[in-house]
């Protein structure tokens, strides 16, 4: 399972983390039933264990199909001299929300409103979730789904409608969980016979979270489970949200049934930010962790890392540190250097003929459609779309792109560039398909 595991860390943290904590662990067992990870040192070893061993032992469980795994973490036989012996707390760590009387909300209390930048890429998302915080169990929103692509705000967007709830209404019982939480929750209750006791649970629960439908995909007994939850909380009219990393009727392995209910609400897609929003969330996490970003290493990220907020967050958590661990200041220049192979990594990600090709295939075309010298208005819009996409996208030059569009002249190029900007402003169907493509571009 620890392959699986991998490639969901990999969707899950920013890269930098991955490469540094995750990528050097190796994978063993340790007699019966017991699974070791080791790091090549001490170091590492607590690091994982503080941050990740958590989250890694209930994915292993989750795709082993069991309740709980026995998971450790040591050390490479051939160990490297002992840790620095500090354990920092981490400015940043997840905590869970204070508990009153013995119920646990799983919320993160870190994850508002306040701090949620808003962008055309998540404005509905947002006001819907801030609905459903002032209006909780309203039909207009009851369940609501948010769904879209990794680490573009949903967790957090729902983190915050929680946290709104209980801001609104103290030790109002809002539950969290993600989707391998409740299945783990529901083995462990199946094995100890307690489904009753699982199932009233539920029912003081006044609002129910639930992160990463996706995941009950497959699970059968899970999803019957969750039906029932679901059921009871919605005739209660409690309110329900979830989300999702698709559309769910694109999930497949989801029973029918659930994806009619969801469809009951509100879902409402979020989108990956633009340009502006990707720098100003930036700018506003380095505010509130006091980093000093100065806003053309801003601009510079948000101009390469363009997939996924949770990379971009990254990318500034190792500035920060390296910053801080050199003394220097944040400069372009000193984030060229240090993020060299993550900038480069990124830019190389998407190319020219990678564009034409994604185009193409969303305008269900050829490519040798793009390419060709035919002037119909459904041939020369998308064309246009793929040369102001390869400007955007790509760090090639003006005469470069019109090279790889059949030898076309710089300036049509250019001209195709500037209509298309003008276009977004007023044209809202080329705007959902700007943004379609730069989503299926970046992914
Ligand atoms: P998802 O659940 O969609 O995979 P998350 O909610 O975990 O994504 O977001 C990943 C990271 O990006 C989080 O640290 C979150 O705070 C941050 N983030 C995403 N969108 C925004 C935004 N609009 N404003 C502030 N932070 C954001
Ligand atoms: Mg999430």
């Amino acid at each position: 399972a620890w392959p699986r595991c991998l490639e969901r860390l990999e969707a899950e943290l920013p890269a930098e983390d991955l490469h540094t904590w995750i990528k050097p662990l190796q994978a063993a067992r340790r007699g019966e039933d017991m699974a070791v990870l080791l790091a090549p040192n001490a170091f590492v070893v607590e690091h994982v264990r503080e941050r990740y061993l958590a989250r890694i032992r209930e994915l292993l469980a989750y795709f082993a199909g069991t309740p709980e795994v026995s998971l450790e973490i040591g050390a490479l036989p051939k160990a490297a001299p002992p840790p620095p012996a500090r354990r920092e707390p981490d400015a940043f760590a997840r905590t869970l929300a204070p508990i009153d009387d013995g119920f646990q909300t799983h919320l993160d209390p870190h994850y508002t409103f306040d701090n949620f930048v808003e962008g055309r890429s998540n404005q509905l998302g947002r006001a819907a979730a801030l609905q459903a915080a002032q209006k909780p169990g309203d039909r207009a929103h009851n369940p609501l789904l948010l769904y879209g692509g990794t680490g573009l705000g949903k967790t957090h967007l729902m983190f915050a409608a929680g946290n709104a709830m209980r801001a609104a209404n103290p030790g109002m019982r809002v539950l969290y969980l993600r989707s391998e939480q409740f299945f783990s929750a529901m083995m462990k209750a199946l094995q100890d016979k307690a489904m009753d006791q699982f199932k009233r649970q539920f029912q003081q629960v006044e609002a129910l979270l639930i992160d990463d439908i996706q995941f009950f995909a497959g699970k059968d007994r899970t999803q019957e489970e969750f039906f029932h939850t679901f059921n009871a909380l919605f005739d209660g009219r409690q309110q329900i949200i979830l989300t999702c990393d698709r559309y769910p009727r694109e999930v497949e392995g989801l029973e029918p049934r659930l994806k009619s209910r969801l469809a009951w609400g509100l879902s409402v897609a979020i989108e990956p930010p633009d340009f502006e929003t990707r720098a100003q969330i930036v700018l506003s996490k380095a505010r509130e962790r006091g980093v000093a970003l100065p806003e053309d290493v801003a601009f510079l990220l948000a101009k390469r890392m363009r997939s996924n907020v949770r990379d971009l967050e990254g990318a500034l958590n190792t500035l920060a540190a390296r910053a801080n661990f050199t003394g220097r200041a944040i400069t372009a220049e000193f984030a060229q250097e240090t993020l060299r192979d993550l900038l480069r990594a990124q830019q190389q990600a998407i190319s020219i003929s990678n564009i034409q090709k994604t185009v193409a295939d969303y305008y269900a075309l050829q490519v040798k459609d793009l390419l060709s010298k035919r002037r119909t208005r459904s041939l020369a819009r998308p064309r246009q779309v793929a040369m102001a996409l390869a400007k955007e996208l790509t760090e090639h030059s003006l005469p470069e792109i019109g090279d790889a569009f059949a030898g076309r002249d710089h300036t049509t190029v250019l001209h195709a560039c500037r209509q298309i900007r003008t276009l977004l402003e007023t044209d809202g169907k080329l705007r959902e398909d700007w943004d379609k493509l730069i989503r299926k571009l970046s992914e």
